[in-house]
């Protein structure tokens, strides 16, 4: 059994905690800032054994060599972007696994919004961890790959089973929902998940992580290939690709 907590951080940011029961380990996953994830830690009893990261961005990194140098804890990381991320203890490719305690995590490569962004999928615990990929009703912005990457990517994350849990990296889910509404408002779930979205907000709570079933559902990133949505932006003759690179320079600008 795990037990994961989503640290609020920054000004936006989610940090997650999974905490192994039978060892008593705990990975951390990604560490925008140091204070919250240790009082997080603190306040639970827990000693930080592993810190999983996703990509470069400072906003995922800045408190991994704190959280490190207090815990000893090992540190997980793309080798494709080992030159610019904190020194990593296990550097990871598509496929390979992170093993923490009784936890064991495989690596999703999913280039898009950095070259050497990647994913942790925990299948027994139906937790997928994804930054800055897929989101709650959005993705990330385009900095260094392609549409074509970032759809691609996309897919891999979409083949995950439906039950799964996205923790993605950021609460932008209330402007994202604005956005998906741009472009699909007759699509009856995603106008329902619309108003659960403003009412979680209202009371000031987190709207991560989501369902990948119901990102599935709504999230207008993961359905460009679907005709209604084709239609929907005037591309009925288009190629997937070239419908979600549409859709994310129309976010771009929203
Ligand atoms: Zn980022
Ligand atoms: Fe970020």
């Amino acid at each position: 059994m795990a037990e994961i907590v989503t640290v609020p951080c920054r000004t936006d940011n989610y940090a997650f905690l999974l905490h192994d029961r039978e060892t008593g380990k705990t990975l951390l996953v990604d560490a925008p800032e140091t204070a919250p994830i240790a009082d997080a830690l603190a306040a639970r009893g827990w000693l930080l054994s592993d810190i999983l990261v996703t990509h470069h961005h400072d906003d995922h990194v800045a408190g991994v060599e704190e959280l490190r140098a207090a815990n000893g804890a090992a540190v997980w990381g793309a080798s494709a972007d080992a030159h610019r991320l904190p020194p990593l203890d296990h550097a990871l490719a598509e496929g390979d696994t992170v093993t923490v305690g009784s936890l064991a995590g495989s690596v999703i490569e999913v280039p898009g919004h950095t070259i050497g962004h990647i994913a942790f999928h925990f299948p027994d615990q139906r937790l997928v961890f994804t930054a800055d990929s897929l989101m709650a009703l959005g993705c990330g912005r385009l900095f260094e790959g392609d549409a074509a990457m970032m759809w691609s990517s996309l897919q891999k994350l979409s083949a995950l089973p439906h039950g799964t849990l996205v923790c993605s990296g950021h609460e932008y889910t209330e402007a994202n929902a604005r956005f998906a509404m741009t472009i699909e408002s007759d699509n009856a779930a995603l106008r329902a998940r619309s108003a659960v979205i403003n009412d979680t907000r209202n009371r000031g709570e987190p709207t991560v992580p989501s369902k990948l079933g119901e990102e599935l559902a709504t999230n207008p990133f993961l359905r460009a290939h679907l005709p209604e949505v084709k239609a929907a932006v005037g591309m009925e003759e288009a190629s997937d690709v070239e419908v979600f690179a549409e859709i994310r320079s129309r976010k771009d600008r929203f």
